[in-house]
């Protein structure tokens, strides 16, 4: 059996395979509206005492996981032969060896807002952990932005030295009404401020857009603004996140009354289209990496790819209604990647036998996307 250590909910897509080191407990705002991940859980810091300990258990298990490596005869590295055995045994080795077997370069820091870890107590933490974890090359976290301007060039500099090289940002929108509507509690000033006071500090910055979040109240604005705001941020990582409204969160109420009404897909896809039309001359990586995005695809290096990514959406936007609501339905059930998938006739079939199952439903296609595998 493995040591205990403590693991907060949820990381960035991009942190599949890093180790997550808990160095707080929730979110210390948690009022946005679109978000449901920390409602109902109070916001605490952890012990720099109790982290250690933790950074000093995954050591101790990492240890154990290769010597069981090498018994098998593998030599120390994580075989699905190895990470098979783990799945018997209790304790958290499987998250241990799953950064292990992605080459050990990566940690993340949970939960939403490390930053808000005072910088000396933080800079400890980020020592102990390369001193425990010498293979590490990046060590990333969230932060809000406004946390961000509370936190000097200098100190981000400290945290730099001390270990941290990136640091993602839910910017969501450079809109001002959206924010104030979605409770987000920064303004797209403040937002290029604390975004820039990372860049200043020459770590890596990475900002999270969320198309939709406008609805259709703002959906013009919210492109427009949020291009403006990146365009003056000039991350290093723009990433898409596509709104997704869950039953119960005060998101859902607000669409529920009517004050908030949300795009259709399609919709989504033609502000995605205008928001990378206005963005300047970044030298920014755009990425989607997120299940939510229709468009798995739409990835490349800003400015050069700029057209490349326009033409990758406007393929989408090409497409008859039929075909699109194919794709739709291929791409939320996990078939589908990229409009040509579909050129593939197998999965062409069973997309089509999908449809006419969905159309027999209550809500028809648009209803029986909620339980989208019973489908196939
Ligand atoms: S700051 Fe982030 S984690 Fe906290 S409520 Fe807002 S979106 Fe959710």
């Amino acid at each position: 059996m493995f040591q205990h250590f403590e693991m907060g909910p949820i990381r960035p897509p991009s942190e599949a395979g890093s180790l997550l080191i808990r160095v707080t407990r929730n979110c210390p705002w948690n009022r946005c509206t679109f978000c449901p991940v920390y409602k109902g859980e109070d916001f605490s810091l952890r012990d720099t005492d109790d982290i250690i300990a933790d950074i000093d258990t995954m050591a101790g298990i990492a240890e154990d996981l290769r010597q069981l490596s090498r018994d098998q005869g593998s030599g120390g590295q994580m075989t699905p032969a190895v990470v098979r055995q783990l799945l018997f045994r209790e304790g958290q080795g499987l998250q241990v060896a799953t950064f292990l077997a992605h080459g050990g370069q990566g940690a993340f820091l949970q939960d939403a807002d490390s930053l808000v870890v005072k910088p000396p107590q933080l800079e400890r933490i980020l020592r102990h952990l390369k001193l425990r974890f010498p293979s590490l090359e990046r060590i990333t976290t969230y932060a809000r932005s406004r946390t961000l301007l509370s936190r000097s060039v200098e100190q981000l500099e400290s945290l730099r030295e001390a270990g941290l090289t990136r640091v993602h940002v839910g910017l969501e929108s450079g809109n001002d009404d959206v924010l104030t509507f979605m409770k987000k509690g920064v303004t797209g000033a403040q937002q290029v401020e604390g975004c820039t006071r990372v860049m200043q500090a020459k770590l890596e910055l990475s900002c999270y857009v969320m198309p939709g979040l406008g609805g259709q109240r703002w959906t013009q604005a919210h492109a427009k603004d949020t291009a403006r705001v990146l365009s003056a941020i000039a991350p290093d990582f723009i990433r898409l996140r596509t709104l997704a409204i869950l039953p119960g969160s005060p998101l859902d109420a607000a669409q529920q009354s009517g004050e908030f009404e949300a795009l259709s897909d399609l919709e989504i896809v033609e502000e995605i289209r205008r928001f990378i039309e206005a963005l300047e001359e970044i030298p920014t990586y755009l990425a989607s990496d997120h299940v939510l995005n229709l468009l798995g695809d739409l990835e490349g290096q800003l400015p050069k790819e700029k057209q490349a990514l326009l033409g990758m959406v406007d393929t989408f936007l090409g497409l008859d209604d039929e075909t699109r609501e194919l794709f739709i339905i291929g791409r939320r059930v996990g078939l589908v990647h990229r409009p040509i998938d579909l050129f593939d006739e197998g999965i062409r079939e069973r997309l089509v036998h999908a449809r006419e199952q969905a159309r027999k439903m209550p809500g028809g296609v648009k209803g029986a996307l909620g339980v989208r595998y019973d489908l196939l």
